[in-house]
């Protein structure tokens, strides 16, 4: 198993596409990494860098402690699982699973005994005469996953794997990768474009947008500790409120928008770092689950009060999510998530509380989170 170290990794396509802009990340052995961002923030060509089907730009690529650049997919050592599955639809699951070994002409009996493992820790042992086109989506992606476990490589790439399959598989394969990823302790580098997927699999995620790395950190941290107003908002569903305004000094330091206005306690740390945004626009950033109703749930010790007008309710079982706006603002739409104990009809006025713990506070113009 191995340490994989992106130095300044740099990706130029054609003339004047940069798709990847200076990438430094480092990912130890065992680790589950995730590479995750909206489409076109450079994810799968990172990976593919990574995996040697493109060629690097600029900058270093470590697997362990040689310097990968300039050797081939094959002599790499890592495997990689597509979403489309990439299976030949002709063989079997058995020959699809050994054909990397075949090709590297492993013994025969080496060979059988790797693909019978693989195919009992991923379920499979039943279909190994099967083709393809015999199989469920889930299967399928299991045999491709399989075709990279029988490699035994340093280190494990997985491309949106299962994009492809329905929300419930999702969520199940979800699961066994994880459990794949113990069993197996191998260093795996993930990309997906979901967020919830890159939270509930990742020891550590890489935030991309427009090619830049924005954050690498652990989901925790991605989400009470975002480096930057683009994080704040991409990581968590729903996403994290925005709302404008300025700081005011009165006795204390103020935040003061149209909508809502309250008072920025000393004990928070924050005043060194707000002071300069006296007078000036900032934007203040608040999670739908750190709001709760005042009339309803016990007061927070501390907390900002905001009487708000709740338009719709969204059920989604054990929760809900309200959509709501503040009073003479009808165009600009903001969410609460309330238990689901909680009833609301929609239409009705309000008043929720803020814990002041979780303010949270942007520059309006470079976005970095003011911490
Ligand atoms: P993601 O996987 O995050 O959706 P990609 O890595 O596929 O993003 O693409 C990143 C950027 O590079 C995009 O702007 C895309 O249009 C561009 N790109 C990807 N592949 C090529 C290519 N072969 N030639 C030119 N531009 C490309």
């Amino acid at each position: 198993m191995a340490n994989v170290k992106l130095k300044q990794l740099k990706k130029v396509y054609g003339k004047d596409v940069i798709a990847i802009k200076g990438a430094d990340v480092s990912i130890k052995d065992k680790e589950f990494v995730v590479l995750v961002g909206p489409s076109g923030c450079g994810k799968s060509t990172l990976l593919r860098m990574i995996a040697g089907l493109e060629e690097i730009s600029e900058g270093e690529l470590f697997i362990d402690e040689e310097k990968v650049n300039d050797l081939s997919p094959k002599d790499r050592d890592i495997a990689m699982v597509f979403q489309n599955y990439a299976l030949y639809p002709h063989m079997t699951v058995f020959d699809n699973m050994a054909f990397g070994l075949k090709l590297r002409k492993h013994k025969k009996e080496d060979i059988k005994r790797r693909v019978e493992e693989a195919a009992e820790i991923l379920g499979l042992s039943e279909y190994l005469q099967r083709k393809p086109k015999e199989m469920s989506g889930g299967q399928r992606q299991r045999v491709a996953i399989g075709r990279a476990l029988v490699r035994q490589p340093k280190v494990f790439l997985f491309d949106e794997p299962l994009s492809n399959l329905d929300a419930k598989l999702r969520v199940q394969m979800r699961i066994e990768i994880k459990r794949l990823h113990k069993q197996l302790e191998a260093t795996m580098i993930y990309v997906t474009h979901d967020q919830i997927e890159a939270m509930t699999m990742g020891d550590k995620i890489v935030v991309l947008k427009d090619g830049y790395v924005q954050q690498v950190d652990s989901p925790m941290n991605l989400f009470n500790n975002p480096a930057n107003k683009f994080v704040a908002g991409f990581i968590g569903s729903p996403a994290m409120n925005f709302l404008e305004g300025r700081i005011e000094k009165s006795n204390e330091l103020e935040f003061v928008s149209g909508l809502v206005r309250f008072g920025i306690p000393e004990k928070l740390g924050l005043h060194e770092k707000l002071k300069p945004y006296i007078g000036k626009s900032l934007i203040f950033g608040f999670r739908p689950e750190y709001l709760y109703d005042k009339e309803k749930e016990n007061s927070k010790e501390l907390s900002v009060d905001m009487d708000i007008i709740l338009d719709v309710t969204e059920p989604v079982g054990s929760e809900s999510f309200n959509y709501f706006h503040f009073e003479g603002q009808e165009d600009k739409t903001f969410c609460f998530r309330s238990d689901s104990v909680y009833q609301y009809q929609g239409n009705e006025k309000i008043k929720v509380g803020l814990d002041i713990n979780r303010l949270r506070f942007f520059d309006k113009k470079t976005e970095i989170r003011i911490a």
